[in-house]
């Protein structure tokens, strides 16, 4: 049919996960603008012009980005390959089941593909999930972990200074006697209950109601990483006190977006690509209050960075709510709320835009912009996660946020538009399933007895009313020998404690410790 000479291209990686097969290439651009459009990044692009043109990295070097995978998904014709999949299976042999990502708490869907017992590769769903195509490099690349040849396949007993294989019937009885026996010799308060951050959400029901309707002991917290003690309640109270809360969807919808203190490209990826999608889809503005330019930060999304000083976090957010309260009183407060009015201005009075810019390091023009933009916006978002959440002064941070959620009208008697997103796949539901020393499942308060009664209807017995400690004064306690029993789930308490030296003190000096995990981490 043609005359003239086919064009042929030389196959090229592109890097550790993508392969390149140009002469499939139809040059439709889906990969090139996927990758500005929604990753921002720019690694893709269109070299030489006409029958010549050719996708490939800007200098031909792997390329410049995070690797996520997506230009593989959105290829129509396999130009674009994944180099961890390619040539080990046929599609059609594979089994493929949905399921949820659990590296992060953006809670994509994935599409699994399956030979035998082992997972060949991992793909977005189209048309289900938050996330429909969309997966980071961790969701696509990162499941080798379920078939490892070093997850533990068995129970490990500590017999002298080693750990021997033992049957789990066995492992669990002598847990539970020796939980027991510490338990009766040195009462209930010598145990506690510490992570779970990655169960599911039976797992954690059912772990503090382990820990304080068997044992009957309140020092239960999943939040290992915090450096402060913070009431259970506060982050509930942060996003708006349990109001219906922002979706995905929506955050792509906003006209503005307050990020605070959060790189959304290591923490919470998804959430990142939806703000930038709507950026460039939408014109939603951007805000981020952070002490390095973080991706969402570069002049490319048409935002403004907040460069805060490290330690200015408190001062930034007060400064914030002291504009937006200049600006007038919100509109629509509940009773409730409106009548702590007065005292949030006395509070506020304090810190004059001056003071919080010099304490914070952002100049206060920038402040009071970013206020009026926050409280200008019909649609907008507050977003956060970990950076506030383990900060030392996070007790103080979740309440300047919750002041300021108020009185930019993030939060309303209907809605609330603030994001917190956790550090793992399910920090939230250990929030919800009372994973906390004060509270119980649904943010109930253990010391109001009125509350409590329903559990110990339920339950079968009366709970302990004393809130119990937080992981930090677990950590203490268990340190100078308070704590006899440590049960870990989930969590390689060694790596997330603040403190790594206090924490193999008090691993050391604990009479009994459980680890629950998939592989055999030095916490256990
Ligand atoms: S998505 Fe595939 S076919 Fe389209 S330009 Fe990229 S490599 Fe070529
Ligand atoms: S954004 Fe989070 S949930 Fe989604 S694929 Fe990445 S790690 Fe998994």
């Amino acid at each position: 049919r043609m005359d003239e000479a086919k064009r042929t291209f030389v196959s090229e990686d592109l890097g550790p996960v993508v392969k390149k097969e140009a002469n499939r290439c139809i040059v439709c651009m889906r990969c090139v603008r996927y990758c500005d459009e929604i990753m921002g990044d720019d690694a893709l692009t269109a070299h030489q012009r006409g029958v010549r043109t050719e996708i490939s990295s800007f200098d031909r070097r792997p390329l410049d980005c995070e690797q996520c995978g997506n230009c593989i998904e959105v290829c129509p014709v396999g130009a674009l390959t994944a180099l961890p999949y390619r040539f080990k299976a046929r599609p059609w042999d594979l089994r493929q089941h949905v399921t949820i990502c659990p590296w992060c708490s953006n809670g994509c869907t994935v599409r699994v593909g399956v030979r035998g017992t082992e997972i060949l590769r991992a793909r977005g769903t189209e048309l289900r999930g938050v996330n429909q195509e969309y997966l980071c490099v961790r969701g696509r690349f990162g499941y080798s972990f379920v078939s490892h040849g070093e997850r533990l396949s068995s129970a490990l007993l500590r017999v002298g200074d080693a750990l021997a294989p033992a049957g789990f019937d066995e492992a669990v009885a002598f847990a539970a006697a020796r939980l027991e026996a510490i338990s009766a010799t040195h009462g209930p308060k010598s145990v506690a209950f510490l992570g779970g951050e990655k169960l599911d959400l039976e797992e954690q029901y059912l772990f503090q109601k382990l820990a304080r309707a068997r044992i009957g002991t309140n020092h239960v917290d999943a939040r290992t990483r915090f450096t402060a003690p913070v009431p259970g309640a506060a982050l509930l109270a942060a996003t708006g006190g349990g109001r219906p809360l922002i979706s995905f969807d929506e955050l792509g919808r906003v006209e503005e977006a307050l990020v605070l203190f959060e790189d959304l490209q290591g923490e919470s990826p998804f959430a990142q690509a939806v703000l930038i999608r709507g950026q460039h889809q939408l014109g939603v503005h951007i805000t981020v209050a952070h002490p390095r330019r973080v991706k969402l930060a570069r002049p490319k999304f048409g935002g403004e960075w907040l460069a805060t000083a490290p330690g200015g976090e408190l001062a930034l957010l007060n400064g914030l709510a002291r504009a937006a309260l200049d600006l007038g009183d919100p509109p629509a407060l509940p009773p409730a709320t409106a009548a702590m009015l007065p005292a949030l201005r006395g509070a506020l009075g304090a810190w004059s835009l001056e003071r919080a810019a010099r304490e914070s390091g952002v100049p206060a023009e920038a402040i009071r912009a970013a206020a009026e933009r926050m409280r200008a916006a019909q649609r907008k978002a507050i977003v956060f996660g970990r950076g506030i959440a383990e900060h030392p002064q996070a007790k103080a941070l979740l309440q300047a946020i919750e002041n300021l959620a108020w009185l930019t009208g993030a939060v309303t008697s209907e809605r609330s538009h603030v994001m917190y997103l956790g550090p793992h796949h399910n920090s939230q539901g250990a929030l919800d399933m009372g994973l906390g020393p004060d509270v119980l499942p649904g943010y109930v308060p253990v010391s109001e007895a009125a509350a409590r009664r329903p559990f110990e209807q339920q339950w079968g017995r009366s709970l302990n009313a004393e809130p119990g400690m937080t992981a930090p004064e677990i950590l203490a306690a268990a340190a100078d020998g308070r704590i006899k029993t440590l049960w870990i789930a989930g969590d390689h308490w060694l790596r997330s404690a603040p403190d790594r030296a206090l924490a193999e003190r008090a691993l050391e000096r604990a009479e009994l410790v459980i680890v629950n995990d998939l592989f055999l981490t030095e916490t256990a």
